[in-house]
Protein backbone atom coordinates (compact mmCIF):
# COMPACT_ATOMS: atom_id res chain seq x y z
CA UNK A 1 0.00 0.00 0.00
CA UNK A 2 1.54 3.63 -0.99
CA UNK A 3 1.72 6.58 1.29
CA UNK A 4 -1.27 8.12 -0.25
CA UNK A 5 -3.65 5.19 0.00
CA UNK A 6 -2.81 4.25 3.42
CA UNK A 7 -3.58 7.73 4.98
CA UNK A 8 -7.18 7.99 2.90
CA UNK A 9 -7.41 4.36 4.48
CA UNK A 10 -6.71 5.78 8.11
CA UNK A 11 -8.84 9.08 7.30
CA UNK A 12 -11.90 6.61 7.01
CA UNK A 13 -11.11 4.15 10.31
CA UNK A 14 -12.96 5.29 13.15
CA UNK A 15 -11.25 4.99 16.74
CA UNK A 16 -12.09 2.81 19.19
CA UNK A 17 -10.39 2.10 22.75
CA UNK A 18 -11.18 -0.99 24.47
CA UNK A 19 -11.27 -0.79 28.59
CA UNK A 20 -10.97 -4.26 29.68
CA UNK A 21 -9.39 -8.12 29.91
CA UNK A 22 -6.68 -9.77 28.24
CA UNK A 23 -6.88 -13.97 28.97
CA UNK A 24 -5.05 -16.63 27.68
CA UNK A 25 -8.05 -19.64 27.10
CA UNK A 26 -6.32 -22.85 28.07
CA UNK A 27 -8.74 -25.35 26.46
CA UNK A 28 -9.15 -28.60 26.70
CA UNK A 29 -11.37 -31.11 25.24
CA UNK A 30 -12.81 -34.88 27.01
CA UNK A 31 -15.11 -36.87 26.94
CA UNK A 32 -17.29 -35.64 29.39
CA UNK A 33 -16.90 -33.29 32.26
CA UNK A 34 -14.63 -34.97 35.37
CA UNK A 35 -16.66 -35.26 38.69
CA UNK A 36 -14.91 -33.32 41.84
CA UNK A 37 -12.17 -35.41 42.79
CA UNK A 38 -12.08 -37.47 39.41
CA UNK A 39 -8.87 -37.37 37.19
CA UNK A 40 -9.82 -38.38 33.71
CA UNK A 41 -8.02 -38.47 30.12
CA UNK A 42 -8.59 -35.50 27.84
CA UNK A 43 -8.29 -35.61 24.26
CA UNK A 44 -6.44 -32.47 22.96
CA UNK A 45 -5.18 -29.34 24.65
CA UNK A 46 -4.63 -25.70 22.79
CA UNK A 47 -3.87 -22.10 24.57
CA UNK A 48 -6.24 -19.19 22.47
CA UNK A 49 -6.04 -15.94 23.14
CA UNK A 50 -9.34 -14.96 24.95
CA UNK A 51 -10.41 -12.25 27.25
CA UNK A 52 -13.51 -10.38 26.29
CA UNK A 53 -11.74 -6.88 26.18
CA UNK A 54 -9.03 -9.10 23.53
CA UNK A 55 -11.59 -10.28 21.56
CA UNK A 56 -13.80 -6.75 21.06
CA UNK A 57 -10.45 -5.07 20.45
CA UNK A 58 -9.70 -7.82 17.67
CA UNK A 59 -12.31 -7.80 16.29
CA UNK A 60 -13.08 -3.90 16.01
CA UNK A 61 -9.40 -3.59 14.51
CA UNK A 62 -10.12 -7.30 12.00
CA UNK A 63 -13.52 -4.76 11.41
CA UNK A 64 -12.34 -1.68 10.10
CA UNK A 65 -11.04 0.67 13.55
CA UNK A 66 -7.83 1.87 14.36
CA UNK A 67 -7.66 -0.08 17.82
CA UNK A 68 -6.13 1.13 21.29
CA UNK A 69 -6.88 -1.02 24.45
CA UNK A 70 -5.86 -0.55 28.57
CA UNK A 71 -5.67 -3.31 30.77
CA UNK A 72 -3.10 -5.55 31.81
CA UNK A 73 -0.89 -8.58 31.81
CA UNK A 74 1.22 -10.36 34.28
CA UNK A 75 4.96 -10.18 33.93
CA UNK A 76 5.10 -13.82 32.27
CA UNK A 77 4.94 -15.88 28.81
CA UNK A 78 1.25 -16.09 28.72
CA UNK A 79 1.40 -11.68 28.80
CA UNK A 80 4.24 -11.83 25.94
CA UNK A 81 1.90 -14.13 24.15
CA UNK A 82 -1.20 -11.66 24.52
CA UNK A 83 0.16 -8.45 24.00
CA UNK A 84 2.14 -9.64 21.19
CA UNK A 85 -1.08 -10.67 19.69
CA UNK A 86 -2.81 -7.26 19.87
CA UNK A 87 0.53 -5.97 18.13
CA UNK A 88 0.06 -8.29 15.11
CA UNK A 89 -3.33 -7.02 14.45
CA UNK A 90 -2.09 -3.38 14.92
CA UNK A 91 -3.81 -2.56 17.95
CA UNK A 92 -2.17 -0.29 20.30
CA UNK A 93 -1.26 -1.63 23.18
CA UNK A 94 0.47 0.98 25.00
CA UNK A 95 -2.45 1.20 27.45
CA UNK A 96 -1.86 -2.42 28.37
CA UNK A 97 0.57 -2.84 31.42
CA UNK A 98 2.76 -5.40 32.20
CA UNK A 99 2.44 -6.29 36.01
CA UNK A 100 5.07 -8.20 38.24
CA UNK A 101 3.98 -10.37 40.80
CA UNK A 102 0.33 -11.60 39.40
CA UNK A 103 -0.09 -13.90 36.80
CA UNK A 104 -1.92 -13.09 33.31
CA UNK A 105 -5.31 -14.48 33.24
CA UNK A 106 -6.51 -17.01 32.33
CA UNK A 107 -9.52 -19.25 31.70
CA UNK A 108 -9.25 -22.74 32.13
CA UNK A 109 -11.88 -24.60 29.80
CA UNK A 110 -12.77 -27.95 29.33
CA UNK A 111 -15.26 -28.86 26.67
CA UNK A 112 -17.03 -32.41 26.03
CA UNK A 113 -18.18 -34.28 23.57
CA UNK A 114 -21.64 -33.09 23.85
CA UNK A 115 -19.84 -29.70 23.37
CA UNK A 116 -20.89 -28.46 27.47
CA UNK A 117 -18.35 -26.79 28.82
CA UNK A 118 -16.54 -25.97 32.14
CA UNK A 119 -14.91 -22.76 32.86
CA UNK A 120 -12.84 -21.12 35.46
CA UNK A 121 -11.64 -17.61 34.99
CA UNK A 122 -9.07 -16.68 37.49
CA UNK A 123 -8.80 -12.64 36.29
CA UNK A 124 -4.92 -12.41 37.60
CA UNK A 125 -3.55 -9.16 35.79
CA UNK A 126 -6.97 -8.01 34.95
CA UNK A 127 -7.70 -7.34 38.60
CA UNK A 128 -4.89 -4.90 38.78
CA UNK A 129 -6.44 -2.56 36.32
CA UNK A 130 -8.00 0.12 38.73
CA UNK A 131 -9.44 3.83 37.84
CA UNK A 132 -5.98 4.97 38.11
CA UNK A 133 -4.72 3.64 34.49
CA UNK A 134 -7.77 5.57 33.30
CA UNK A 135 -6.54 8.98 33.94
CA UNK A 136 -3.08 7.68 33.32
CA UNK A 137 -3.98 6.86 29.57
CA UNK A 138 -6.53 9.99 29.19
CA UNK A 139 -4.50 10.41 25.85
CA UNK A 140 -6.03 7.53 24.63
CA UNK A 141 -9.75 8.38 25.75
CA UNK A 142 -8.89 11.95 23.87
CA UNK A 143 -7.90 9.80 20.75
CA UNK A 144 -10.92 7.88 20.35
CA UNK A 145 -14.44 8.54 18.70
CA UNK A 146 -16.31 4.86 20.28
CA UNK A 147 -14.91 3.76 24.24
CA UNK A 148 -15.99 0.11 24.83
CA UNK A 149 -16.32 -1.32 28.27
CA UNK A 150 -17.37 -4.81 29.13
CA UNK A 151 -16.93 -6.36 33.23
CA UNK A 152 -14.52 -8.51 33.38
CA UNK A 153 -12.09 -5.92 34.88
CA UNK A 154 -12.96 -3.86 38.41
CA UNK A 155 -16.41 -2.15 38.16
CA UNK A 156 -15.26 1.26 39.53
CA UNK A 157 -12.90 0.98 36.71
CA UNK A 158 -15.32 0.55 33.88
CA UNK A 159 -17.53 3.10 35.86
CA UNK A 160 -14.40 5.57 35.45
CA UNK A 161 -13.85 4.80 32.23
CA UNK A 162 -17.08 5.71 30.89
CA UNK A 163 -17.44 8.47 33.14
CA UNK A 164 -14.54 10.16 31.95
CA UNK A 165 -15.24 9.32 28.01
CA UNK A 166 -18.62 10.56 28.12
CA UNK A 167 -17.38 13.86 29.84
CA UNK A 168 -14.71 14.31 26.64
CA UNK A 169 -17.76 13.79 24.09
CA UNK A 170 -17.03 10.14 23.33
CA UNK A 171 -19.31 7.19 22.17
CA UNK A 172 -19.81 5.09 25.19
CA UNK A 173 -20.39 1.26 24.73
CA UNK A 174 -20.94 -1.44 27.62
CA UNK A 175 -21.37 -4.61 27.15
CA UNK A 176 -22.39 -5.81 30.68
CA UNK A 177 -20.51 -9.47 30.84
CA UNK A 178 -20.08 -10.95 33.07
CA UNK A 179 -23.02 -10.08 35.42
CA UNK A 180 -24.48 -11.08 38.61
CA UNK A 181 -26.80 -8.74 39.93
CA UNK A 182 -28.34 -5.32 38.73
CA UNK A 183 -26.18 -2.38 38.15
CA UNK A 184 -26.45 1.17 39.87
CA UNK A 185 -28.19 3.12 38.16
CA UNK A 186 -25.88 5.73 37.58
CA UNK A 187 -23.55 3.41 35.33
CA UNK A 188 -26.75 2.63 32.70
CA UNK A 189 -26.57 6.46 32.30
CA UNK A 190 -23.01 6.56 31.72
CA UNK A 191 -23.87 4.20 28.61
CA UNK A 192 -24.67 5.61 25.17
CA UNK A 193 -24.78 2.16 24.03
CA UNK A 194 -26.08 -1.04 26.50
CA UNK A 195 -25.46 -4.70 24.94
CA UNK A 196 -26.36 -7.45 27.00
CA UNK A 197 -27.18 -11.01 25.82
CA UNK A 198 -30.36 -12.12 26.84
CA UNK A 199 -29.26 -13.54 30.16
CA UNK A 200 -27.68 -10.48 31.55
CA UNK A 201 -30.97 -8.57 29.86
CA UNK A 202 -32.74 -10.43 32.29
CA UNK A 203 -30.62 -10.00 35.04
CA UNK A 204 -30.54 -6.28 34.76
CA UNK A 205 -33.94 -5.68 34.03
CA UNK A 206 -35.50 -8.32 36.37
CA UNK A 207 -37.42 -9.56 33.33
CA UNK A 208 -36.87 -13.08 31.85
CA UNK A 209 -35.68 -13.25 28.63
CA UNK A 210 -36.67 -16.37 26.37
CA UNK A 211 -38.41 -14.39 23.13
CA UNK A 212 -37.53 -11.42 21.15
CA UNK A 213 -40.83 -10.44 22.79
CA UNK A 214 -39.50 -10.46 25.80
CA UNK A 215 -36.44 -9.02 24.82
CA UNK A 216 -38.39 -5.91 24.30
CA UNK A 217 -39.88 -5.63 27.05
CA UNK A 218 -36.86 -5.86 28.94
CA UNK A 219 -35.30 -3.53 26.67
CA UNK A 220 -38.09 -0.78 27.80
CA UNK A 221 -37.40 -1.61 31.43
CA UNK A 222 -34.02 -0.97 31.41
CA UNK A 223 -34.71 1.96 29.31
CA UNK A 224 -37.09 3.05 31.93
CA UNK A 225 -34.15 2.60 34.58
CA UNK A 226 -31.97 4.96 33.52
CA UNK A 227 -30.73 3.02 29.97
CA UNK A 228 -30.17 5.18 26.74
CA UNK A 229 -30.13 3.04 23.75
CA UNK A 230 -30.41 -1.24 24.51
CA UNK A 231 -29.23 -3.70 21.97
CA UNK A 232 -29.62 -7.09 23.46
CA UNK A 233 -28.73 -9.65 21.37
CA UNK A 234 -30.13 -13.13 20.91
CA UNK A 235 -28.09 -15.64 19.34
CA UNK A 236 -29.55 -17.52 16.65
CA UNK A 237 -32.86 -15.08 17.14
CA UNK A 238 -30.32 -11.79 16.32
CA UNK A 239 -31.26 -9.06 18.49
CA UNK A 240 -33.45 -6.34 19.65
CA UNK A 241 -32.83 -2.80 19.42
CA UNK A 242 -34.52 -0.04 21.37
CA UNK A 243 -32.56 2.99 20.25
CA UNK A 244 -35.59 5.45 18.85
CA UNK A 245 -39.10 5.17 20.82
CA UNK A 246 -39.94 1.94 19.68
CA UNK A 247 -38.00 -1.57 19.90
CA UNK A 248 -37.00 -2.86 16.92
CA UNK A 249 -36.04 -6.89 16.08
CA UNK A 250 -33.21 -7.50 13.80
CA UNK A 251 -33.67 -11.46 13.14
CA UNK A 252 -30.83 -13.41 13.19
CA UNK A 253 -28.60 -14.38 9.81
CA UNK A 254 -29.10 -18.01 9.04
CA UNK A 255 -25.96 -19.82 9.08
CA UNK A 256 -25.02 -23.87 10.21
CA UNK A 257 -23.08 -23.09 13.53
CA UNK A 258 -20.26 -24.67 14.07
CA UNK A 259 -18.99 -22.68 17.45
CA UNK A 260 -21.26 -19.66 19.05
CA UNK A 261 -17.70 -18.83 20.96
CA UNK A 262 -17.40 -15.22 20.84
CA UNK A 263 -20.41 -14.34 18.99
CA UNK A 264 -21.22 -11.77 21.26
CA UNK A 265 -17.37 -9.74 21.31
CA UNK A 266 -17.37 -9.60 17.59
CA UNK A 267 -20.88 -8.24 17.55
CA UNK A 268 -19.77 -5.19 19.98
CA UNK A 269 -16.35 -5.03 18.25
CA UNK A 270 -17.94 -4.95 15.05
CA UNK A 271 -20.40 -2.37 16.20
CA UNK A 272 -18.31 0.16 17.36
CA UNK A 273 -15.88 -0.33 14.71
CA UNK A 274 -18.84 0.69 12.48
CA UNK A 275 -19.98 3.56 14.77
CA UNK A 276 -16.45 4.79 15.19
CA UNK A 277 -16.41 5.17 11.71
CA UNK A 278 -19.53 7.29 11.62
CA UNK A 279 -22.07 4.52 10.32
CA UNK A 280 -25.71 4.88 11.21
CA UNK A 281 -26.71 2.86 14.48
CA UNK A 282 -28.61 0.80 11.93
CA UNK A 283 -25.64 0.14 9.89
CA UNK A 284 -23.44 -0.35 12.56
CA UNK A 285 -26.27 -3.58 13.85
CA UNK A 286 -26.29 -5.00 11.03
CA UNK A 287 -21.95 -4.96 10.35
CA UNK A 288 -22.12 -6.46 13.63
CA UNK A 289 -24.22 -9.49 12.82
CA UNK A 290 -23.19 -9.97 9.32
CA UNK A 291 -19.89 -10.38 11.07
CA UNK A 292 -20.74 -12.61 14.63
CA UNK A 293 -22.75 -14.67 11.95
CA UNK A 294 -19.40 -15.62 10.30
CA UNK A 295 -17.55 -16.10 12.98
CA UNK A 296 -19.99 -18.75 14.53
CA UNK A 297 -19.30 -21.12 11.86
CA UNK A 298 -15.59 -21.29 12.52
CA UNK A 299 -14.13 -23.27 15.85
CA UNK A 300 -12.57 -20.82 18.32
CA UNK A 301 -13.11 -17.40 20.09
CA UNK A 302 -10.18 -15.46 18.03
CA UNK A 303 -9.11 -17.18 15.47
CA UNK A 304 -13.08 -17.23 14.08
CA UNK A 305 -13.36 -13.47 13.87
CA UNK A 306 -13.61 -12.00 10.03
CA UNK A 307 -12.41 -9.26 8.86
CA UNK A 308 -14.47 -6.58 7.03
CA UNK A 309 -13.50 -7.55 3.80
CA UNK A 310 -15.10 -11.10 4.07
CA UNK A 311 -18.37 -9.15 5.68
CA UNK A 312 -18.16 -7.14 2.71
CA UNK A 313 -18.45 -9.85 0.82
CA UNK A 314 -20.80 -11.35 1.97
CA UNK A 315 -23.30 -8.41 2.05
P1 LIG B 1 -20.75 -15.15 23.51
O1 LIG B 1 -20.84 -15.08 25.02
O2 LIG B 1 -20.66 -16.56 22.99
O3 LIG B 1 -19.72 -14.25 22.93
P2 LIG B 1 -23.25 -13.74 23.59
O4 LIG B 1 -24.19 -14.57 24.39
O5 LIG B 1 -22.67 -12.54 24.23
O6 LIG B 1 -22.13 -14.64 22.93
P3 LIG B 1 -25.12 -13.90 21.40
O7 LIG B 1 -26.42 -13.28 21.74
O8 LIG B 1 -25.04 -15.39 21.46
O9 LIG B 1 -23.98 -13.20 22.26
O10 LIG B 1 -24.69 -13.48 19.91
C1 LIG B 1 -24.39 -12.16 19.51
C2 LIG B 1 -24.88 -11.95 18.10
O11 LIG B 1 -24.23 -12.91 17.25
C3 LIG B 1 -26.36 -12.18 17.91
O12 LIG B 1 -27.11 -11.00 18.14
C4 LIG B 1 -26.43 -12.63 16.44
O13 LIG B 1 -26.44 -11.49 15.60
C5 LIG B 1 -25.11 -13.37 16.25
N1 LIG B 1 -25.27 -14.82 16.43
C6 LIG B 1 -25.02 -15.54 17.54
N2 LIG B 1 -25.31 -16.85 17.35
C7 LIG B 1 -25.74 -16.95 16.09
C8 LIG B 1 -26.19 -18.04 15.27
N3 LIG B 1 -26.25 -19.29 15.74
N4 LIG B 1 -26.57 -17.76 14.01
C9 LIG B 1 -26.52 -16.51 13.50
N5 LIG B 1 -26.10 -15.44 14.22
C10 LIG B 1 -25.72 -15.66 15.49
Amino acid sequence: MNAVNSSKEEQTQGHVLIVGSLNMDLVGRAPRLPKPGETLSGTTFATIAGGKGGNQAVAAARLGAKVAMIGATGADSYGDILRAGLAAEGIDGSGVATVANVATGVAMIIVDDASQNAILIIPGANGTVTPAAISQHEALIRAADVVVCQLEVPHDTVFAALQSARRLGKVTVLNPAPVSAPLPVAWLAEADYLIPNEIEAATLSGIPVDSPQDACIAAQRLRAMGARNVLITLGSRGLVSLTGEDTVHYPGTPVKAVDTTAAGDTFAGGFAAALARGATVHDAILLGQRAAAISVTRAGAQPSIPYLHEVESQA
